[in-house]
């Protein structure tokens, strides 16, 4: 997350190149690149050897035009309020995009969990919640999952929350173990919304998925379940995978169960056996059908686009390719699948995690399933007809899309 300015830069000047479309003034513009709301949190949390560590905490809730806001909460070592910013911006766009009744926000501690024992990521987890609590709630703000937090975090956090206000409230947060009223289907919603888009992509492009190579830079909720699945479902050749210690290589193809045994003995997809070590920049420009990054932002700028050799880019990350690299892609005939349409698998089942919390019923997975493929399908098709119709690339497509619809909620709000 080192260049996160970058990443807020990104965002904010891809909503110049649909403003002239969707004719934004000036004064409409300026409102959408900014957050409506930023709180900033310090969390004084007992560790286990008796000391008192302050964390730093922030939650953005971007724009709530749509409906109460959504996103997720990472902790990671190098968060900033920049991150945040671009992101909850991200989220507003992709909640828009897929037609969910919500607008954007998003979270994240400065802290690396790998340092912290379980009981300190708990008492981390309900600081957090307590630090937000009076902006959060299942009307105002539900946060969900992201990098480095997981169904348990998100089972304290719920927990929390509850206690504050005296009854359960297991709709304050999406992402927790189905047994606390999570969903069916959540934890691999993000990438299995990817792969209903990439086989949308594939057929118009004429590739086959069977025996296609894939290339998944990350091995976390999304990168993981992103193999496993392109594997099980299409029959794709998973060649390269990767974690923040490097990646590894198999022209045969890896079994991606295998490696995820080989990382929980080991710590890492390093040394597995039969792969060549290579590195996260070089998993990147591999020779392949299929490239998904699905770990940070920013990993594909202009240092390296020229060399990325895939024809379809499905980024499962959140804001992995930046503006310049994106125009050296799409003259090299790049098919890329935007961030805010590949990877609204997730939301788009958190938000059916809300709506069984309202109403208090669970759904069986099958019919999770069956919605979140109809709604990737829809909102695929609908990017892609508009990006031929308007000959635009696929993200200002989909940022066109999106905005488009947010700005016509605050103008029918009469707030512009
Ligand atoms: P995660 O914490 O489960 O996994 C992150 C993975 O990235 C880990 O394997 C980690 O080792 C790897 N990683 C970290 N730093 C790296 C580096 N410098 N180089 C290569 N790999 C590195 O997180 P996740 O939930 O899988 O999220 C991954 C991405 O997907 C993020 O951009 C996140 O915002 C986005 N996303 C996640 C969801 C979701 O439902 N979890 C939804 C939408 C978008």
């Amino acid at each position: 997350m080192s260049s996160d300015s970058t990443l807020l830069e990104n965002v904010k000047q891809q909503l110049c190149t649909c403003s002239a479309g969707l004719k934004l003034t000036p004064d409409m513009e300026a409102f959408l690149k900014m957050p409506m709301r930023e709180l900033y949190v310090s969390l004084p949390v007992h560790m286990d050897n008796g000391s008192i560590k302050v964390f730093k905490g922030f939650r953005v809730q971007y724009n709530e035009a749509l409906g109460p806001t959504k996103g997720g909460i990472r902790f990671h070592p190098e968060e900033t309020m920049e991150t945040i910013r671009a992101l909850a911006a991200l989220m507003t766009w992709k909640c828009a995009l897929h037609k969910l009744p919500l607008g954007g926000a998003k979270g994240g501690v400065v802290c690396n969990p790998k340092e912290l024992s379980h009981r300190e990521i708990e008492r981390l987890s309900r600081a957090y919640i307590r630090g937000i609590y009076q902006i959060i709630g299942p009307d105002r703000d539900i946060p969900a999952p992201d990098v480095y937090t997981n169904p348990q975090v998100m089972a304290w956090m719920m927990d929390e929350y509850s206690k504050l206000e005296g009854k359960n409230v297991f709709g304050v947060i999406t992402g927790k173990p189905t047994i606390l009223g999570g969903s069916e289907g959540r934890f691999d919603a993000t990438a299995r919304g990817g792969l209903y888009a990439i086989r949308e992509a594939a057929f118009k492009l004429g590739v086959d998925l069977k025996g296609s190579r894939v290339a998944v830079q990350g091995f976390g909720n999304v990168g993981y379940h992103a193999a496993y699945l392109a594997k099980k479902l299409f029959s794709c050749k998973i060649v390269a995978v990767s974690d923040s210690s490097g990646a590894i290589y198999s022209e045969e193809g890896l079994d991606p169960e295998d490696v995820s045994g080989h990382k929980h003995s080991t710590g890492s997809v390093l040394d597995y056996p039969g792969a060549k070590n290579i590195t996260n920049e070089e998993l990147l420009e591999l020779d392949v059908e299929i490239l998904i990054p699905a770990a940070l932002e920013n990993v594909i700028n202009e240092k390296n686009a020229e060399r990325i050799k895939t024809k379809i880019l499905a980024e499962m990350a959140n804001g992995p390719t930046t503006a310049e690299a994106e125009e050296i892609l799409i003259s090299g005939g790049v098919h890329i699948i935007p961030d805010i349409l590949c990877n609204g698998g997730g939301v788009i089942v958190s938000y059916f995690e809300m709506v069984q919390n309202q109403a208090s019923i669970q759904w069986e997975e099958e019919e999770i399933l069956d919605r979140l493929e109809k709604k990737m399908k829809e909102a695929y098709y609908s990017v892609y007809d508009f990006s031929i119709k308007n000959n635009t690339g696929m993200r200002q497509a989909a940022y066109t899309l999106a905005v488009g619809r947010v700005v016509e909620a605050m103008q029918l709000r009469g707030w512009i």
